[in-house]
């Protein structure tokens, strides 16, 4: 397991991310917020219940009523802050979808729509997972770039170059805890969310329909595929061949117009998924 609190760098086998499964599913009843810590509390637990009990809660937890989010912490910034993800506990979902946002720490209405996104009910079969602030230490001070002045939106090892992607691809804790996390979920789709440049493109044009479907609920324009040297959502789609999508928003401050604006696109995608 994740002995070291984070998230594993090579594949899971199928074996582990069974147990892994209905670990979380044990530890969600009463495991809300407390991260992989409490989760691996529930692990524990789960050893002393026996595998039958942890199968029926498993069962139990899939039922759209008792859905619960779990926070992971998937890696730590330079600073020491975690990196949290938000999931959903859905043992049996066939889809996925990862939200991240707050890649650049300025952009100040993007973390609340992260929030927000948790608080959005999930339809069944669909696993989401939602990281409000990707990166902490660039939210703690308003500044767009990480805490060793790196634009972690450069940072990915897609067309990477040294005139403003940091010291080497990748070397930065904060993209590296954003791949390893794409890189082992390989979600059915994933949603990088900006500001301020009001719209939304699907980087792989096979999910058009999705960035349609959000930018239309959310009153954005939708706009041809985009590419971007060292970013992320260019990094999922071009390199690692995954469905990818880039949401840009209207302002650089919190609007509650905003903030309810990409709820309903979040809630168009995941009707269309
Ligand atoms: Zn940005």
């Amino acid at each position: 397991m994740c002995g070291d609190g984070e998230l594993r760098t090579e594949p899971i086998p199928e074996r582990v991310l069974t147990r892994r499964r209905l670990f979380l599913a044990a530890a969600a009843g009463a495991v809300m917020t407390g991260g992989v810590a409490a989760a691996e509390g529930g692990f524990d637990q789960l050893r002393g219940d026996g595998l039958a009990t942890a199968r029926k809660r498993a069962e139990r937890l899939a039922t759209p009523d008792r859905r619960r989010w779990e926070a992971h912490r998937i890696g730590t910034s330079v600073e020491g802050r975690p990196i949290v993800a938000h999931r959903t506990v859905r043992p049996d979902s066939r889809k996925s979808v990862l939200v991240v946002a707050a890649v650049h720490g300025d952009e100040r209405g993007v973390a609340p729509v992260g929030v927000e996104l948790t608080t959005v009910p999930i339809p069944t079969g669909i696993d989401a997972w939602i990281v409000p602030v990707a990166n902490p230490d660039g939210w703690a001070r308003g500044s767009r770039n990480n805490a060793r002045d790196v634009d972690l939106n450069r940072n990915f090892p897609w067309w990477w170059t040294r005139a403003d992607g940091g010291p080497t691809p990748a070397s930065e804790p904060e993209t590296q805890a954003l791949m390893t996390l794409v890189e082992q979920l390989r979600p059915t789709v994933t949603v990088w969310i900006h500001q301020p440049y009001e719209y939304v493109s699907a980087v792989d044009p096979s999910v058009e329909h999705l960035a349609r479907a959000w930018a239309g609920a959310a009153g954005l324009a939708y706009e041809p595929p985009i590419a971007q040297h060292g970013g992320g959502e260019t990094w999922t789609y071009k390199t690692m061949r995954l469905p990818s999508i880039l949401v840009e928003g209207t302002t650089r401050d919190t609007s509650a117009d905003e903030t309810s604006a990409h709820r309903r696109g979040f809630e168009a995608l995941l009707a269309a998924l």
